[in-house]
């Protein structure tokens, strides 16, 4: 048997596989592991029951800082231009350019801003997807997962729908 729960905030909703009882837990310290979580609990009906967390892969933080993005790519005209950082996960971040822009989609780029007016922020990624004055980049590897990126969503709310199910 296979069950799917949602669960909100830093919470998942467990239910027994063998009597259907349902069980909240605080999953928050699960919540941005990179590797698959797996847990175990027992079941005031003395069942054990094994559960995958299963985790939106990107966890957004809408944002509206103001940043920088420059065009380093050889086969792309350079570029340079104001932009909103309109919202930031862990793999790449959303912005919105004024005016009108000579982006192409797969082009290198680079984006600049500060963490809440403070830290600043360097990365490179590739755009993936745009929409009117709306872009989004992914970043190269070596830039995602930055730790105080990862700070920056961690200690906001509302980034954390969780959903699991139970292992047959
Ligand atoms: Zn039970």
């Amino acid at each position: 048997m296979s069950e799917v729960a949602f669960a909100e905030n830093d919470r998942a909703v467990f239910s027994c596989s063998k009597c259907s009882k349902s069980k909240i837990t605080d999953v928050s310290k699960y919540i941005l592991s990179d590797s698959e979580v797996k847990l175990k609990y027992k079941c005031a009906c003395g069942n054990t029951n094994k559960v995958i967390l299963e985790r939106r892969r990107n966890n957004r933080q809408s944002t509206s800082f103001t940043g920088v993005y420059t065009i380093y790519d050889k086969n792309s005209e350079a570029s340079k231009g104001l932009i909103t950082i309109c919202n930031i996960s862990l793999t790449g971040l959303r912005f919105k350019v004024e005016g009108r822009p000579n982006l192409s989609l797969y082009s290198k780029i680079r984006i600049e801003f500060k963490l809440n007016g403070k830290q600043r922020i360097s990365k490179k990624g590739i755009i993936k997807n745009s929409m009117g004055n709306y872009y989004g980049i992914e970043f190269c590897e070596k830039d995602k997962f930055d730790k105080t990126i990862k700070y920056f969503i961690t200690s906001k709310k509302g980034i954390t729908a969780f959903t699991h199910r139970i292992l047959m």
